[in-house]
């Protein structure tokens, strides 16, 4: 028996009954022989840190822009918050921790430089619309590994797409919308689990909101700080969860009626903030900027092979903010002669 046989035997002694095993994937776009030693989930996760798209989310904005302060989250802190309160979650309800890693890890691979305002240029500029959401499969399907992508497995592929809920409805039966797997569904409620905090907490580490504005109904049922909210906010989710009753991921009212008001707060008087719009309103003008030089063959033709749109989301949204801004500075800010000595 292989490695990666006893795991999965191992997997069968403790997942639930409605765990996604690893055994039973669905498998991938091109079928591949197993490996020995990891099982398929595992080989996912891998693909996706080693990928060059999970190295540059280290230098995205999450909420703030290529910040200088060393303590901001970035879109990397960002993800790996999420991962790690999906797994608390997944390992307490025996849900495959192994899938819910690969999504989490991988779900944000497709966002742009410059947050949400990369996200809303190109979303006007190209004629397909853009989302993040379908941005991160495309780059796991269509652009990681020069083009040929990382064949992951459906399970984790469809996580990936179906994170996302924007200004939706955070709990939702509608199939269209919630993940195929219990995994997935952990992944799409980690996700605001975690930016709400961390964004919470930001906002105040920039003195954008004090913590006496903070909607008091919040502190009452989430608790008066970041760690305790957290802690709340996991606790609420495995035990209001009932796989038994019904199989789907589920978060107390309380808790969720909190964490809907700490949201809205959050968009009104954060990522609405008259601060926040001014930079985020020059990363627009930045990334237009880029679009326009970029669309036509001329100035493409130095860039691999032929030009297509969506050639072009890829590059813009694949650039880190540091890259974005250094392409815009070396195309549009004259260059000071260099002298010699
Ligand atoms: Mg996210």
């Amino acid at each position: 028996m292989t490695p990666r046989e006893r795991a999965e035997l191992r997997e069968d002694g403790f997942l639930h009954p409605l765990a996604t095993r690893s055994a039973a994937t669905r498998g991938r776009e091109r079928p591949e022989p197993r490996c020995t030693v990891r099982m398929e989930f595992q080989r996912d996760r891998d693909r996706i840190v080693h990928a060059k798209s999970f190295r540059r989310l280290s230098r995205k904005t999450q909420v703030f822009l290529n910040p200088d302060g060393d303590h901001y989250r970035t879109r990397m802190t960002h993800t790996l918050e999420v991962t790690q309160i999906a797994r608390t979650i997944a390992r307490a309800l025996h849900l495959n921790e192994d899938l819910v890693e690969a999504i989490a890890l991988g779900h944000d691979l497709g966002h742009t430089p410059f947050g949400h305002s990369g996200e809303s240029v190109l979303n006007k500029m190209a004629k397909g619309g853009f989302h993040h959401a379908i941005q991160s499969l495309r780059v796991v399907e269509h652009v990681e590994n020069d083009g040929a992508g990382l064949n992951l497995t459906a399970e984790v592929r469809d996580g990936i797409l179906r994170h996302t809920k924007g200004k939706g409805p955070i709990l939702t039966r509608n199939p269209q919308a919630l993940p195929a797997t219990l995994e997935g569904q952990i992944v799409r409620l980690s996700d605001i689990l975690a930016y709400v905090n961390h964004d919470l907490e930001d906002a105040l580490r920039a003195n954008l909101l004090r913590e006496a504005d903070i909607p008091p109904a919040v502190l009452e049922v989430l608790g008066p700080t970041h760690r305790e909210r957290i802690g709340n906010l996991i606790l609420s989710v495995i035990e209001t969860t009932d796989l038994e009753r019904e199989p789907v991921v589920l978060i107390s009212e309380p808790a969720h009626e909190a964490l809907v008001l700490l949201r809205d707060y959050l968009y009104e008087r954060c990522y609405d903030h008259e601060e926040v719009r001014v930079e985020f309103e020059k990363a627009e003008r930045l990334l237009r900027d880029l679009w326009q030089h970029f669309s036509g063959t001329r100035q493409w033709s130095s860039l691999q092979g032929e030009f297509t749109e969506e050639k072009l989301v890829d590059y813009l949204a694949g650039m880190t903010d540091r890259y974005a801004i250094r392409k815009w500075e070396s195309l549009f800010v004259p260059q000071s002669w260099f002298v010699k000595a």
